[in-house]
């Protein structure tokens, strides 16, 4: 496979930020991959896996090899009474694969709907939304280690799923390039629907006798009235994590914000939403430049044209302190920052 030189990314992030990658490389298959890996190019150099460019953030240009994952396919590979198990390559559209879920009436990922992205970071950060995670339904992947070239599969226990959390974060950052994921998908549906607004949204659809088509439906009518669409809007979804407390600190926290948004995640613990917090610092809707705070959700920052990473990184500095000054919390970035 041919490495290219000096080529602009702004296409291939969903910030739009303008920023160029020294060398850059697609694949289409693990052979592929397998060349550019054993290229000295890829051997001198620093590497970045890039699959749809909707959880990063350039701040600077790519001094390195971007590696471009396009690995595509979708297959069965085994199914029993209660389940069936579906191999995708990673780079796959997220989107693309629920639809065909939905289109098999394969149960799991329905409210995983119109999320951005590739099949490939899927486990990556275990993927959420509305009550359900990409580890609800991981069976295994297939992956390259980006160094010494082999291949390895990694069951569920050995990713280390958290919230918004896996081993690839962390200990195996930047070390292996996911080529495949397989899901264990329900035969029979397990309905998901009391998360935010779904049942409201269904109650509007007047739906029948509910299927996985209806939720996914509800969720994407939900997500496409509150969220900005990356081709309208530069943005990379939420920016910041929702911080997790203890529950006596909370109890705090309430005494003086009684409204405080907080979702119980164990006897112990209080999830709250990083969006209320940043709202009431006042930044929900603030712009300056092109540079901007999402005025549906402030958990979501925004490029409107020509905003450079560095402005959305300082802008994200200024809201964590500000977060931090008010509520004495740390917010820390769910953004992948280059
Ligand atoms: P990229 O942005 O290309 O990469 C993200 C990270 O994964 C990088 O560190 C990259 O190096 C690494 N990576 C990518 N592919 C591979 C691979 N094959 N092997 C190894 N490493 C890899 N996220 C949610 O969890 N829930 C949501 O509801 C949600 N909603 C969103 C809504 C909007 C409008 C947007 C813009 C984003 C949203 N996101 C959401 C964030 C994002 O869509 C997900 O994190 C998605 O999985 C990122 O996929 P990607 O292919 O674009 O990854
Ligand atoms: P929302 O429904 O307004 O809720 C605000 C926050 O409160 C969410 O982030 C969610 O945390 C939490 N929450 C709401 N109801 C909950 C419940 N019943 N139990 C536990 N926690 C609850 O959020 P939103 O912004 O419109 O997003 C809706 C869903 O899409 C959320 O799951 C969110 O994570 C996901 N989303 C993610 C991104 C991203 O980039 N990561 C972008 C857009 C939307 P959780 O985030 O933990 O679910």
């Amino acid at each position: 496979m041919p490495i290219k030189e000096n080529i602009s990314l702004k296409k291939l992030n969903t910030f739009g930020i303008e920023a160029n990658a020294k060398y850059f490389a697609e694949f289409n298959t693990e052979d592929e991959l397998l060349d550019i890996l054993q290229t000295t190019v890829c051997k001198n150099n620093s590497k970045l896996i890039l699959g749809g460019g909707s959880n990063l953030l350039f701040t600077k240009n790519v001094d390195g090899l971007v590696l471009k994952n396009n690995i595509k396919g979708i297959e069965k590979t085994t199914e029993n009474d209660e389940h069936v198990y579906i191999k995708v390559g990673a780079g796959v559209n997220w989107h693309q694969y629920v639809l065909f879920c939905i289109e098999n009436n394969f149960a799991g990922v329905e409210n995983l709907a119109l999320i951005p992205g590739s099949v490939g970071a899927s486990p990556m950060q275990n993927i959420g939304a509305y009550g359900v995670e990409v580890k609800d339904v991981f069976h295994s992947l297939d992956a390259f280690h980006i160094y010494d070239n082999y291949k390895i599969s990694f069951p569920k226990n050995q990713c280390e799923f958290g919230y918004r959390e896996s081993v690839f974060k962390n200990k195996y950052k930047n070390e292996f390039v996911i080529t495949s994921v397989t899901y264990r998908l329900n035969k029979k549906p397990i309905f998901n629907t009391s998360y935010g607004a779904i049942e409201h949204e269904l109650e509007k659809l007047k739906v029948g006798a509910l299927t996985i088509k209806d939720i996914a439906q509800a969720v994407m009518n939900i997500r496409r009235s509150k969220l900005p669409d990356p081709l309208v809007i530069g943005n990379a979804g939420s920016f910041f994590k929702n911080p997790e407390i203890p529950a006596l600190r909370y109890e705090e926290l309430k005494k003086t914000f009684p409204d405080i948004v907080g979702y119980k995640v164990s006897e112990s613990k209080v999830k709250l939403a990083a969006g209320w917090l940043i709202e009431k610092c006042g930044w929900k809707g603030f712009r300056l430049g092109d540079v901007g705070v999402h005025e549906k959700q402030a958990l979501v920052l925004v490029n409107y044209g020509n905003a450079s990473g560095s402005e959305i990184e300082q802008l994200a500095e200024k809201i964590t302190l500000s977060v931090s000054e008010k509520f004495n919390i740390n917010l820390t970035k769910e953004v992948n920052i280059f």
